[in-house]
Order: C-alpha cells, then sequence, then structure tokens
C-alpha cells in the first residue's frame, strides 16, 4: 500500500543523525515510485518530490540537530499541502436552503453520514435542517434515516418506496422550503459497483435539486478502490467534496492522498466511529501524520523545538557526557519539560497514546512531579551539588520545608541516585564506540 511504501521509505531515515543529499535522492525516489504505483498523477508527483527534495537538502534540515526527522517533517507537510493545505469549509447557499447531495457505493456510510452531518452543521452552523429519503431501493434504508432523524430530533421528509427518487428529492425540497428548513440533506442509494443506471438517477436528482454540495461518500478501508470510485462520479456529477468514513479502523488513509490529487476533490469530513457524534472536519495535517504512520508526533516535536532552549540543551548535553549532572540540572529540566504543557496532553500526542487511555500506570501524576520539585527546592545549593552529605537530619529538614514525608525524600534520593549510575554506565559502554555515540 501508499502508505505502507512511505513508512518504509520512512524508517530509515528517521533514526539518522546526519542526512546526506544521496540519502536525500533515495528516500525521494522511493516516494516518487510509491506515489506512482498509487496512481497519483505523474505531473503531481513531479512536483512533489522536487519540493520535497529541495526543501530536504536546504538548510533548514542540513542545520537542524535531527536531520532525520526534518526530512519527515518536510514529507508531511507536503503530504498535507498535496491533500489541500489547510482545511476547506463549507458551502452554503447564499439564499438558503442549503442543499447537501450524498452520494456513494452501498455501505460506504451514506446515511450515517447525513445524519451526522445535518446535526453538526446544525450545532456548528446554527441550522435547522431536515432530511430526504431518497433510497427507495434497500428495504430498510428509509427506516434507518428516520430512526437516526428520530435520535437526533431532525425531521425526515420520505414519499415511501413507490414514488421515484426524483421525486421525493423535488417535493422534499419544496417542504423543506415551506417548513422553513434551511439546510437540506439528501441520501440516496448505493450499489455495489459503480452503474450507469445509478449515476443517471444521481444526475436526474442533481438536476432538480441544485446542490450546494455534493458529497461523496468512501470508505478508507477500501484503500486504492476507493480512488477509482471518486474518479468515476466525479467525472459524472463534478464533486465538491468526499466524507471519508470508518478511519477508526485499522486503515492509515493512504487513499485519502490520491484522492485529493487524482480528482482535484478535496475531502472534507472524516467518520471516526458508528456513533452520531463521530465527524470531525479533515485535517491534512493530522492525516498526513496517520499515513506516515506518526501520530501526532511532528507537533510534538515541533512544541519541543520552539519551548526547549538549544544553549541548555547543549549544556545539559555536555553535563551528562561528563556526570557532572546535579539536582539542579535535573529541576531545570523538569522545568523544560513543563514548559511544554501538560504532561497528559504532550503524552495524548505520542504514537499509539490512545492505546494507554484508561491504563492507571500510564498517567502521569502531576502532583508527584510538583513534589519533586517542591524537595530540590528545599535543598540548599550545596546538598543539590552533592547529594551525598545529605543525612537524616538534613533529610527531616528537607521534608519538612517542601511538606513532604521523610520517605519521600529518600525516594527521590534513591532515583537520582540510580539514574547518576545508569548515565554512568551508559558513558562507559558507548566510550570505545564512538561512532555509535548518540551525543557525538
Ligand atoms: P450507506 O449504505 O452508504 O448508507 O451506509 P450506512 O450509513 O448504512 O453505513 C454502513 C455501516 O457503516 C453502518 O453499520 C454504519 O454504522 C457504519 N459506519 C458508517 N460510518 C462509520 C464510521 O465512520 N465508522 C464506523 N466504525 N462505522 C461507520
Ligand atoms: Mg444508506
Amino acid at each position: 500500500s501508499l502508505a505502507g511504501r512511505l513508512q518504509e521509505t520512512m524508517k530509515k531515515i528517521r533514526g539518522k543523525g546526519k542526512v546526506s543529499e544521496a540519502d536525500v535522492k533515495q528516500m525521494a525516489r522511493e516516494v516518487r515510485l510509491a506515489l506512482l504505483e498509487a496512481d497519483v498523477n505523474f505531473k503531481v508527483v513531479k512536483s512533489f518530490v522536487s519540493r520535497i527534495q529541495e526543501r530536504a537538502v536546504g538548510q533548514e534540515v542540513l542545520k537542524s540537530l535531527t536531520p532525520g526527522q526534518q526530512v519527515i517533517k518536510v514529507v508531511q507537510e507536503e503530504l498535507a499541502n498535496l491533500m489541500g493545505g489547510d482545511q476547506t469549509k463549507l458551502n452554503f447557499a447564499l439564499k438558503p436552503p442549503t442543499v447537501i447531495l450524498f452520494v456513494g457505493l452501498q455501505g460506504a456510510g451514506k446515511t450515517t453520514s447525513a445524519a451526522k452531518l445535518a446535526n453538526f452543521i446544525r450545532k456548528a452552523n446554527n441550522k435547522k435542517p431536515m432530511m430526504i429519503a431518497a433510497d427507495v431501493y434497500r428495504p430498510a434504508a428509509i427506516k434507518q434515516l428516520q430512526t437516526l432523524g428520530g435520535q437526533l430530533n431532525i425531521p425526515v421528509f420520505t414519499l415511501g418506496d413507490k414514488v421515484s427518487p426524483v421525486e421525493i428529492v423535488r417535493q422534499g425540497i419544496e417542504q423543506a422550503k415551506a417548513e422553513h428548513n434551511d439546510l437540506i440533506l439528501i441520501d440516496t442509494a448505493g450499489r455495489l459497483h459503480v452503474d450507469d443506471v445509478l449515476m443517471d438517477e444521481l444526475e436526474q436528482i442533481k438536476a432538480v435539486s441544485h446542490p450546494d454540495e455534493i458529497f461523496l461518500v468512501v470508505d478508507a478501508m477500501t484503500g486504492q478502490d476507493a480512488v477509482n470510485v471518486a474518479s468515476s462520479f466525479n467525472d459524472r456529477l463534478d464533486l465538491t467534496g468526499v466524507i471519508m468514513t470508518k478511519l477508526d479502523g485499522d486503515t492509515r488513509g493512504g487513499a485519502a492522498l490520491s484522492i485529493r490529487s487524482v480528482t482535484g476533490t478535496p475531502i472534507k469530513f472524516v467518520g471516526m466511529g458508528e456513533k452520531m457524534d463521530a465527524i470531525e472536519p479533515f485535517h491534512p495535517d493530522r492525516m498526513a501524520s496517520r499515513i506516515l504512520g506518526m501520530g501526532d508526533v511532528l507537533s510534538l516535536i515541533e512544541k519541543a523545538q520552539a519551548t526547549v532552549d538549544e544553549e541548555k540543551a547543549r549544556e545539559m548535553e555536555r553535563k551528562l557526557r561528563s556526570v557532572s549532572f546535579t539536582l539542579d540540572d535535573f529541576l531545570d529540566q523538569i522545568g523544560q519539560v513543563r514548559k511544554m504543557g501538560p504532561l497528559d496532553d504532550l503524552l495524548a500526542m505520542m504514537p499509539g497514546a490512545n492505546k494507554f487511555k484508561g491504563m492507571k500506570n500510564m498517567q502521569i501524576d502531576e502532583k508527584k512531579i510538583d513534589q519533586v520539585e517542591a524537595i530540590i527546592r528545599s535543598m540548599t545549593p550545596m546538598e543539590k551539588n552533592d547529594p551525598d552529605i545529605i543525612n537524616s537530619s538534613r533529610r527531616k529538614r528537607i521534608a519538612l520545608g517542601s511538606g513532604t514525608s521523610i520517605a519521600d525524600v529518600n525516594r527521590l534520593l534513591k532515583q537520582f541516585k540510580d539514574m547518576k549510575k545508569m548515565m554512568k554506565q551508559f558513558m562507559g559502554k558507548t566510550k570505545g564506540k564512538k561512532r555509535n555515540n548518540p551525543f557525538n
């Protein structure tokens, strides 16, 4: 798959402390092949690859401390651009009602998405929606929309399944106007495959309803097949947007990339579950990260880069190397991490973090960190530089001063000692093998 290939390529470059021009060339070649194999238009690929190449060998990467990660960041940003840069807005009718037509294959999620979006826009844009049940082919389709409408308290227009969908839509719009509904969502029938009968019907529905948006609903799990489906629908109906559903599944959503570049149609929303609130506006940057399999790790890197003082980082590095790392430095480091924001937020951005949600021992206890800070602040400079002098009467004083217990102070001192011991061992091991020393 496209996502799989890109991830392989990125894996190779991720850990690199130095990235040569040859590395970038190799990476660009692989990205190019992956995109071409995924049917992305060759002109798009060409300009995409030359852009990342230009940026990757440029100053912004070579000067950075972590070139491997920077290259990935460049690829990620350009992927986001390829999917449409900033998220696109909904197109509302100048003269209400706004009409949104939902089309797509059977099971893609049209009915569900129509109801979700009706609910979403009602809240976000203060609209009064009505849904039209124009799928007369699937026995339970009308009932399904009525059930969802009932749950959300949104009216559903139906004439049963004996009237033609085109007639249902025509009358539905009249009714909506009469009842001052300023947002109309039309749920249509799907087929298992694209066929002319279906397309003819959709063209007629389009002709009577003059939609402001025609959304193709595609199942993200269908992968590259979604691209062909999107092309066929776009050729006949001139889509204005795509809703990609079932992104809550395992899929990486690589199809998102090609859909935009092949059809020129932006993805506007993504479905993230079966519940009615599981719909979100599409964020190209998040999708790019997802395609590269990084969670939101890039925003984490950015955050860290913006807040951690580079000079300080280098100084810390020097100290780590000489193992002259003191409790003061430790405190400093805590401060640096804190500047990035609440630890829970940081954790949430880590790839795979949602797996840990609810697992108690994965949660970082901010109170504990407060405690560590208080303890260290209650020490004298001499104690901080040389914790070995902290005898039992000093421990008692520190505990009192920091509002903690002697056991807390003992624990911290032991942790610090263990940490230093580990550093020493680490440094000792890497001394002989310069090439593997991460600080070189
Ligand atoms: P339609 O045939 O295109 O109208 O598809 P439906 O709206 O009936 O959806 C088909 C199935 O996919 C239903 O079981 C939905 O609950 C499910 N579904 C739709 N969107 C999503 C989504 O974003 N995530 C998940 N997990 N399921 C979805
Ligand atoms: Mg349906």
